[in-house]
C-alpha cells in the first residue's frame, strides 16, 4: 500500500472519529432536552486517543451532573439541601434505583445513607459486593417534603436524569427498590409491588428486578427473606451473563 493511501486512510479514520464524537455529544445533550449545543463542549472533539478518555462513563456522568447544575426544573428544588445525584462504579454491572432521597441523604448529598441505606449496604455485601462496586441512584434527585412520595409531574421532569445515568452505565441488571421506582422504569403506574417483585422485566434491554424498598423492610422485617430471594435471582442472572 502506498504512503499516500496510508495517509488517506488515517485521515478518513480521524474524520470518522470526529463524526462519532459529535454524534454522541448531540445525543447526550439532546436527551437532556437541550435545543442548542453549549459551545464549550465542541472543545471535547479531539482526533487523538484522548477522545476515548473524554467519553468514558465516569466523564459522561460528570458532564451529566454538571448539566443538572443547581436544578430548579421542578418544585422539589425549593425544600432540598443537596441534590443527590447518585454514586458508585460507573462501570457497574449492577445498579440499584430507589425513588427519592430522604432526610439523611438530603443533608449528605449521597444516596441511601440513613437507616434504610445501611440495610441496603448489608444486602449489597451479602450479595458479595461492596457499595463501590455497584451504582446507586434514585428516580428523583431532590428530597420531597416530609418524605412524601414524589408526584407524577416531578417524576416526569426528573426521570430524564436517571434514564441518562442508566444509558451511560449500561448495567447488566437493575434492582429497583420500591413501588415508585419499579412503576417508573416499567412505565406502568398501576402495577402492585406484591405482584411484580421477584420477576424480571425488560428495561431497554437491561434485566430489571423489582424488589421492596429497604425503608419498607425496616417496617416489615418479616419480608426481608423475599428481597434476599430476589437478590439471589439477580446473582444467578449476573453469573449467567459474562462481560
Ligand atoms: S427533583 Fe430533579 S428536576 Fe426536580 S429540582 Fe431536583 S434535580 Fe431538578
Amino acid at each position: 500500500m502506498s504512503n499516500e493511501l496510508i495517509v488517506k486512510k488515517k485521515e478518513i479514520k480521524a474524520t470518522e472519529k470526529i463524526v462519532e464524537n459529535i454524534k454522541s455529544i448531540l445525543e447526550f445533550y439532546g436527551a437532556l432536552g437541550f435545543e442548542m449545543l453549549p459551545i464549550k463542549c465542541l472543545s471535547l472533539v479531539k482526533t487523538n486517543d484522548q477522545s476515548d478518555k473524554l467519553f468514558d462513563k465516569g466523564s459522561l456522568l460528570k458532564y451529566l451532573r454538571k448539566e443538572i447544575g443547581d436544578c430548579n426544573r421542578c418544585r422539589l428544588s425549593k425544600g432540598r439541601t443537596n441534590i443527590v445525584f447518585g454514586e458508585g462504579n460507573p462501570d457497574a454491572r449492577l445498579m440499584f434505583i430507589g425513588e427519592a432521597p430522604g432526610r439523611e441523604e438530603d443533608l449528605q448529598g449521597r444516596p441511601f445513607v440513613g437507616d434504610a441505606g445501611r440495610l441496603l449496604t448489608r444486602l449489597i455485601e451479602k450479595m458479595g459486593y461492596k457499595r463501590k462496586d455497584v451504582y446507586i441512584a434514585n428516580i428523583v434527585k431532590c428530597r420531597p417534603p416530609m418524605n412524601r412520595d414524589p408526584e407524577k409531574d416531578e417524576i416526569e421532569i426528573c426521570k430524564v436524569f436517571v434514564e441518562k445515568q442508566i444509558e451511560i452505565i449500561k448495567p447488566v441488571v437493575i434492582i429497583s427498590l420500591g413501588r415508585i421506582s419499579a412503576q417508573t422504569l416499567i412505565g406502568n403506574d398501576r402495577l402492585k409491588m406484591t405482584s411484580i417483585r421477584g420477576n424480571f422485566f425488560d428495561y431497554k434491554g437491561i434485566h430489571l428486578m423489582p424488589t421492596f424498598h429497604p425503608a419498607y423492610l425496616l417496617r416489615n422485617p418479616k419480608d426481608k427473606w423475599l428481597t434476599w430471594s430476589d437478590a439471589q435471582k439477580v446473582l444467578e442472572r449476573l453469573k449467567g451473563i459474562k462481560g
